[in-house]
């Protein structure tokens, strides 16, 4: 149980239309994460699920029932914010017990809850502190208890890393991933951190603008992008976007004119690709980290404004022509690449992803 269906859900607030027609279906026991910039509406999303929220129009179904009159703690779910929203003057212990004690549990089940939850989060001899005397890993952990002992079908997550350096917020995501292992139960969980969504998902989902852009499995969406927006969202630093003229369209793929070059990108061309030829304007999409210093199959000249020396990778960033758009750059390792230098960078068309002009990607 855990299987959750959203049907052509619509969020209005006054004019402004924050979720637009979104279906989607969660797998029983999927860890499903919802990503995207602010304001893209992954979290009235996730609080209309928890009941939070009414939806403006659409369907929510859990396990088959339609939940969307049912209140939040009918719903078989539980939620776990950034805030932790945590009582203060309560212990530990009950803190996590009370969602039991509300629904007046017996004292003995309780105990044996509480305690089987701090086990599972490692709060075993924390049970009898204040919030206060906790770090913020151990708080988030204590909110996460508190969900467990309701043995939901279904974990919702508000970006409950967000408070949290960036150490532990590595350690967290290791633990969340084991919970989701060991408990086998749906989780959905909302962030705009794509390291979390791409470290802990079986699916994501991309949201823009109240649109879903994507749904796949986390390095389907690196390989596969369907959008610039995916492709610029999902990898870090961002894609870069070339602008490209398409020359023809052959059997085994798409030939562009970048630079002078003419370059052969295996994709596959729709229809309405062929009849705007010759000089279709297309966009030519390539990683930083596909960039290479000599043995690609195109190569252009660049004049890094700043240089990154991290160690375990060199980031060099250039302007482009027209000044708006930075072209991006990593090379493995320390590499003595100088600012304010022209250098020549190459890439190979193998990797590089190509889009129409309304940003669609051309199949690879
Ligand atoms: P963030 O990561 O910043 O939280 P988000 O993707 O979770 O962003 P939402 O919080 O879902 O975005 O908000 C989506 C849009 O809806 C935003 O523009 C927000 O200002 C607006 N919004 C959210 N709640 C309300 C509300 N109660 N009344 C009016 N507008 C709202």
């Amino acid at each position: 149980m855990g299987q959750l269906s959203l049907k052509q859900i619509t969020k209005t607030f006054g004019t402004f239309e924050v979720v637009k027609d979104v279906s989607l279906d969660v797998h029983e026991g999927e860890f499903m994460v919802f990503v995207g910039p602010s304001g893209c509406g992954k979290s009235t999303l996730l609080r209309m699920i928890a009941g939070l929220e009414h939806t403006t129009d659409g369907d929510i179904v859990i396990d088959g029932k339609r939940v969307n009159d049912l209140a939040p703690v009918d719903r078989g779910i539980a939620m776990v914010f950034q805030s932790y929203a945590l009582y203060p003057h309560m212990s530990v212990f009950e803190n996590i017990a009370f969602p039991l004690r509300v629904e007046g549990a017996p004292a003995a089940e309780i105990k044996s809850k509480v305690e089987a939850a701090a086990q599972i989060l490692h709060l075993e001899n924390r049970l009898d502190q204040r919030p206060g005397n906790l770090s913020g890993g151990q708080r988030q952990r204590v909110a996460i208890g508190r969900a467990i002992v309701r043995e939901p079908e279904i974990f919702l997550f508000d970006e409950p890393l967000s408070n949290l350096d960036a150490a532990l917020r590595a350690d967290m995501r290791i633990e969340l991933t084991r919970l989701h292992k060991q408990l086998g139960a749906t989780m959905i969980y909302v962030t705009h951190d794509q390291i979390e969504a791409m470290t802990m998902a079986n699916r994501i989902v991309v949201l823009n603008a109240g649109d879903i852009a994507q749904v796949g499995a986390p390095l389907e969406l690196y390989h596969k992008p369907q959008n610039t927006f995916v492709a610029g969202f999902i990898g870090n630093p961002r894609m870069n976007f070339l602008p490209v003229t398409c020359t023809e369209v052959t059997g085994t793929g798409v030939t562009v004119d970048f630079n002078g070059q003419r370059l052969h990108v295996e994709v596959e061309a729709p229809a309405s690709l062929r009849s705007h030829l010759p000089g279709a304007p297309l966009t030519l999409g390539v990683r930083p980290e596909h960039i290479t210093l000599g043995g690609g199959n195109a190569s252009m000249t660049v004049t890094p404004s700043v240089m990154e020396y991290l160690g375990q990778n060199t980031i060099g960033y250039a302007p482009l022509p027209g000044g708006e758009e930075t072209f991006c750059f990593v090379l493995p390792g320390t590499q003595k690449v100088p600012a304010d230098t022209p250098i020549d960078v190459t890439f190979s068309t193998a990797d590089c992803h190509l889009f129409d002009s309304d940003g669609r990607a051309l199949p690879r």
